[in-house]
């Protein structure tokens, strides 16, 4: 895709997740990266909603600002995310109700925060670690994400939210929408008895449709 397409994609799917609710007022973020290595992202301060294609900054794969709006505070995680995950064009980053409700409890595994509930979660999300909370914008977020995110599509950032990468802007928002729903699940059953998926069953669904 070029890359006046990509704009206009960011902008419809900024759009959409505002739409839906995943999105509030200036939070979350979206990229995606081009052939050249060259990475648009959602500028700071920008709501998802509004979003016009010539705002929306490109950065160098090192995060040098090169056009468009000054990018969001919180594209160095992208970056992160993009060094460590070759396969990744996409990025979505947002601060959606039940996926953040999620990274406020305390879990004891924290490898995998999710309990296996349906096909669709294990096919688009996989295991979903959670990292340790850091305030907005330390650095040091940047080094615990390219610590898991070679190994994990998506992984939630404590008390903040998830990041969920794809092979495309569709495949991470659809991956996105999935892990909300998900969360959203878990509260919906609450403490009440579940059938989770098998060990065989998840295993069978990771050779058949490998992430
Ligand atoms: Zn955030």
């Amino acid at each position: 895709m070029k890359e006046d397409e990509l704009r206009a994609e960011i902008v419809k799917f900024g759009a959409l997740l505002y739409g839906r609710g995943l999105a509030h007022g200036s939070a979350g973020n979206l990229s995606v990266r081009q052939e050249d290595g060259t990475i648009l992202v959602t500028p700071t301060n920008s709501s998802l909603g509004f979003l016009s294609p010539g705002q929306i900054s490109k950065v160098s794969a090192e995060g040098i600002h090169l056009v468009g709006d000054p990018p969001s505070k919180e594209a160095f995680f992208h970056l992160a995310v993009y060094q460590e995950r070759p396969e990744a064009s996409a990025i979505v980053h947002l601060h959606s109700t039940h996926a953040v409700a999620l990274s406020c409890l305390c879990h004891e595994d924290t490898s995998d925060v999710l309990p296996p509930l349906t096909a669709y979660q294990i096919m688009r999300i996989g295991r979903l670690p959670l990292l340790p909370y850091f305030r907005p914008g330390d650095r040091k977020l940047a080094d615990a994400v390219r610590q898991i995110a070679g190994g994990h599509k998506a992984m939630l950032l404590a008390n903040h939210g998830p990041i969920v990468s794809g092979k495309s802007l569709q495949d991470a928002v659809h991956a996105y929408e999935e892990l909300e729903e998900t969360a959203k699940l878990v509260f919906l059953i609450g403490d009440r008895p579940v059938s989770r998926l098998t060990c065989e069953a998840i295993a069978d669904l990771n050779e058949a449709f490998p992430n």
